[in-house]
């Protein structure tokens, strides 16, 4: 099954691994501190972070900045739902601002959501398209918000050849199994600020400072959540081979756009000239007649080989968000749950591989096209 989204391990990962396994140090030691250079070096942002998650990673970014209870975030639903989740634990309450169709949050309807008792714009860049950053920086400054960026998806991705990851007050990576580079579980927090950057350091390690000889002292409520050296090697290997898993996907995306272009059944997503996505994954969005049609599309994508997914069921639509917030129905997001499907893209596919998907999804897409639904 070829797969939406995976990790490719190669030998040199492997052996990286292995050092680090036999090596003094299994946590605490250098590599974690070198993987953290290595982001900070690739991205351009001054620090760097890691975490055993990327939900680690923004309980500590949400912390950190004092979210706390009567907060009010401004979030986009189609995410996964650690991005809401993480501040809903503090206390904090989602505002929930509806998407465009390219999945990200639609910058013009945030301002409107604007109240007294918001705090932060957390925006998504779904499947590595970066969000309108610029816009929700200066909606933030002019209302004095913080922009924490969940750019789980978009490690590499860029907006006029610079990198995520210094745009936000906070950007977060993931570096789970399938997302563009692995340490196999693990995230991180970037910023250009030194006392976030502090505090998060101390947030993910019991909240211990080092003195002399024997002495620390715990001078804030933290947490383990470190990322260990054996994970943190395997960042390191995966981070310097990111360009080319990117160079990868963004082959595939652009033969499978070349494929799918003036086709009336579905869209895709647009990457803007100024833009380089890290090409996460590559979403379809059916056309409405086929929306009554997509568990059965889905299907025969999953029995022809196809390791389709769907990203995502509105975080508002989870019984645990309705039923602590009430019932969220906004238009886009709705519509965009009933029509999205990715298709496989990922650096392991030879371009075969991509001519399958291509044809199998047309073909399929054919077959049902006849079918309409109606409204
Ligand atoms: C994967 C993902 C997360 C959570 O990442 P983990 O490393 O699995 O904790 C959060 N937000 C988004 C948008 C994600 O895709």
């Amino acid at each position: 099954m070829l797969s939406y989204s995976t990790q490719l391990i190669e030998d040199d990962d492997i052996e990286a691994v292995v050092a680090t396994l036999k090596s003094n140090y299994l946590t605490q030691g250098l590599r974690v501190a070198e993987f953290e250079e290595a982001l900070c070096s690739y991205t351009g942002a001054k620090y760097a972070i890691t975490f055993n998650s990327a939900t680690s990673a923004l309980q500590g970014a949400y912390s950190v900045c004092d979210i706390k209870e009567g907060d009010e975030i401004i979030t986009t639903p189609v995410s996964f739902v650690a991005t809401a989740n993480m501040f809903v634990t503090l206390g904090a309450e989602p505002v929930w601002c509806d998407v465009k169709l390219d999945g990200n949050i639609d910058e013009n309807q945030i301002e409107k959501l604007i109240t007294p008792r918001t705090k932060a714009i957390v925006p998504v860049d779904f499947a590595g398209k970066p969000v309108k950053i610029q816009k929700i920086n200066a909606i933030a400054k002019k209302h004095r918000l913080l922009v924490i960026e969940d750019a789980s998806h978009a490690l590499g991705s860029s907006i006029n050849e610079k990198k995520i990851g210094s745009f936000a007050d906070m950007t977060i990576f993931s570096f789970h199994a399938i997302k563009p580079i692995t340490t196999s579980e693990g995230g991180a927090v970037l910023t250009d600020n030194e006392v976030f950057a502090k505090a998060l350091r101390l947030f993910r390690s019991h909240g211990i400072v080092k003195k002399e000889f024997w002495n620390s002292d715990m001078v804030s409520m933290g947490y383990n959540l470190r990322m260990t050296e054996v994970a943190a090697a395997l960042g390191s290997s995966q981070l310097k081979k990111l360009d080319k898993f990117i160079a990868k996907r963004d082959k595939i995306s652009h033969y499978f756009d070349e494929r799918f272009k003036n086709k009336k059944m579905f869209l895709t997503q647009k990457i803007e000239p100024n833009q380089v996505s890290s090409r996460h994954l590559y979403p379809i969005i059916l056309n409405p007649e086929l929306q009554c049609l997509k568990e059965e599309i889905f299907t025969e994508l999953q029995e022809r080989g196809l390791g389709v997914q769907v990203h995502y069921k509105p975080i508002y639509h989870n019984s645990f968000y309705k039923e602590k917030f009430g019932e969220v129905s906004l238009p886009v997001a709705n519509d965009f749950y009933r029509s999205e499907i990715s298709i496989p893209c990922n650096q392991t596919m030879s371009m075969e591989d991509a001519k399958y998907v291509a044809d199998t999804f047309l073909d399929v897409i054919h077959k049902y096209a006849h079918r309409k639904c109606s409204f």
